[in-house]
C-alpha cells in the first residue's frame, strides 16, 4: 500500500533563520516566490487537486521558525476550510510549537503535525545557528502530548557522517513517529551546501529506515527526483512507501498523473486514507 501526500506552501520565504539547506531563509537570497499569505481560496483549490490526485493527506506549511499567534490564527483558518470542504487528511508544519497552540490546530481539524529533527543532535549546530535541535526535539513532544499524529524526518545529504545518521535513527526512535519523510538536500546557487548524497546513498538511506521502522510509513519527500532520478521507483521497492506528489515547498516535482502510472504499472496499490 502506498499512500500518497501533497503539500501547500502557504507562507513562503518570510524566514529568519539562517538554515544552511533553506531556500527560504531570507539570509541566502535565494531566487524564490516570496508571500505572505496564499488566499484561502486557492489552499481550497489545491487540496481538492490532490484528493482528484489521490493523496490522502495535505499539509499546510509555513516557512518561519514557529507557529505564533498569527500563523496559528491562519492555519486555523485554512484548516477549517479545507476541512469542510474536501475529505482529505489535514497535516500542518508550522515549526516550533507549544502544546496549547497544538491543541487548537486540532480543534481545527488538523490530524498530524510535521516537524522533520532534520539531522542528529551533534550536527545540527553544522547546519543552524539560530535555533537548537532540543527545541525541536521538545516539539515534537508537544505534538504528541497535545494528541496529534507525529510526522517526524530529516534531510540528508548534507556532509553529514554515518554517525550522524546512527544518532538520527536514535533519537527518532525515542519519538517513534508514524511518518518518517526522507528529504534529500537539494543545491542551489545561493545556500551554502553541497550535495553529498548519490543513488547508492539514497537507496541505502531507505533501507535502513525501512528496516529500522517497521511500523513507520517512510516516505520520499523533497529531493526524491534528484536522489533517485527517473527510477524512483527502486526505493519504493527497496522498502519507501510513500510519496510526495506535486510540487515542493520551493522548487517543482513530478506530475501527479506520471508518478501515479509508474506505481500502478509497478502493481502498487494506492491508499485511500491516511
Ligand atoms: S526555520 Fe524552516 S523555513 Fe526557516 S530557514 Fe529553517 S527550515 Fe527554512
Amino acid at each position: 500500500m502506498i499512500y500518497l501526500c501533497a503539500i501547500s506552501n502557504i507562507r513562503s520565504g518570510a524566514c529568519n533563520e539562517d538554515c544552511r539547506f533553506c531556500t527560504q531563509s531570507v539570509k541566502w537570497g535565494a531566487d524564490i516566490k516570496r508571500y505572505k499569505e496564499k488566499s484561502i481560496e486557492t489552499i481550497v483549490k489545491e487540496a481538492k487537486l490532490a484528493k482528484k490526485n489521490k493523496a490522502s493527506g495535505f499539509c499546510l506549511v509555513t516557512s518561519g521558525k514557529s507557529l505564533d499567534e498569527k500563523t496559528l490564527e491562519y492555519v486555523c483558518r485554512a484548516a477549517r476550510a479545507v476541512k469542510k470542504e474536501v475529505d482529505i487528511t489535514i497535516i500542518a508544519c508550522n515549526g516550533t510549537a507549544d502544546k496549547e497552540s497544538l491543541k487548537e490546530l486540532k480543534n481545527a481539524g488538523v490530524k498530524i503535525y510535521n516537524h522533520n529533527l532534520e539531522t542528529s543532535r551533534e550536527y545540527y549546530p553544522k547546519i543552524c545557528s539560530t535555533h537548537t535541535w532540543d527545541e525541536r526535539f521538545e516539539t515534537c513532544e508537544n505534538i504528541k502530548s497535545a494528541g496529534l499524529r507525529l510526522c517526524c524526518g530529516g534531510i540528508f545529504g548534507m556532509g553529514e557522517s554515518d554517525e550522524d545518521i546512527q544518532s538520527f535513527i536514535k533519537s527518532l526512535k525515542k519519538l517513534n513517529p508514524e511518518g518518517i519523510p526522507l528529504n534529500f538536500f537539494i543545491e542551489n546557487p545561493k545556500l551554502p551546501l553541497k550535495a553529498t548524497h548519490n543513488k547508492k546513498f539514497a537507496l541505502d538511506i531507505v533501507k535502513k529506515f525501512a528496516k529500522e521502522f517497521q511500523n513507520s510509513i517512510i516516505m520520499l519527500a523533497g529531493g526524491r527526483e534528484i536522489a533517485f532520478g527517473e527510477n524512483w521507483i527502486d526505493a519504493i521497492k527497496k522498502g519507501a512507501n510513500s510519496i510526495v506528489i506535486g510540487d515542493y515547498l520551493t522548487t517543482k516535482g513530478e506530475k501527479p498523473d506520471k508518478d501515479l502510472e509508474i506505481l500502478i504499472k509497478e502493481g502498487f496499490e494506492i491508499a485511500d486514507e491516511c
